[in-house]
């Protein structure tokens, strides 16, 4: 996990044939497919994959689509396309109410699919805004290819690290709460494991700032979260 540089798209739909069939037509794609078939299993696969996109059916064995739109967008702006029957139109707006992006009516062929999940990723990049190359004090950060170094010296980080570092540098000079930061880092359910924030952020700060007990770039925004100066 985390040095695949293909997008990750988790693919919610409960029947065998179609998920498999979204699954394949995006592997040959180039981009990476995680399988979910109920609303609880694709909550957890879209946030512990860390996925860029999700392809969601609307109904689902455990509820539907809408459910698991509004408990995403709690936590993450990564785009939806919901897949409905065409007996689901009214089920289809609702879901776009919700916050999904945009949708495909069942049958729908490959090549729609992958041109609808390409301009969702296109329209994606900037809007969730996480920086392509950035230099900050005496480091540069390639958060594309996932490189982070120190005067020119590759530091290595985890993948937690390197997650809670892209999302505060994605936001500079604005505090993100801790709840904030244990959604995005560590997906649903994790909401209160505020403790993870801060273990974590001790680990990054050793391996980025000069003096980790006074840091330049990952601010403590006392009792709140933490902020990123780029400065
Ligand atoms: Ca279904």
């Amino acid at each position: 996990m985390g040095t695949d540089p293909r997008p990750v798209v988790v693919v919610i739909e409960d029947e065998p044939k179609i998920r498999r069939f979204v699954c394949m037509a995006l592997e040959s794609a180039d981009l990476q497919a995680f399988e979910a078939d109920s609303v609880k299993r694709g909550l957890i696969e879209a946030g512990t994959r860390q996925a860029d996109l999700v392809v969601l059916d609307l109904g689902l064995p455990d509820g539907d689509g809408k459910a698991f739109i509004r408990e995403l967008r709690t936590w993450s702006a990564i785009p939806v396309i919901v897949l409905s029957a065409r007996t689901q139109e009214s089920e289809k707006v609702a879901a776009l109410d919700a916050g999904a992006d945009d949708y495909l009516v069942k049958p729908f062929g490959a090549a729609e699919l992958l041109a609808r999940v390409r301009a969702q990723l296109r329209r994606a990049a900037p809007r969730d805004g996480t920086p392509g190359v950035m230099s900050f004090g005496r480091l540069r950060a390639d958060f594309g290819r996932r490189l982070i170094e120190r005067d020119g010296v590759p530091v290595h980080l985890t993948p937690i690290e390197f997650r809670l570092l892209a999302c505060l540098a994605s936001h500079p000079d604005t505090v993100l709460t801790h709840r904030h930061l244990a959604l995005t880092v560590w997906g649903p359910g994790h909401a209160e494991d505020v403790h993870y924030v801060r273990v974590h952020m001790a680990q990054l700060r050793k391996k980025i700032e000069d003096d980790p007990s006074r840091p330049r770039h990952l601010l403590t925004e006392s009792g709140v979260g933490y902020r990123f100066c780029p400065r």
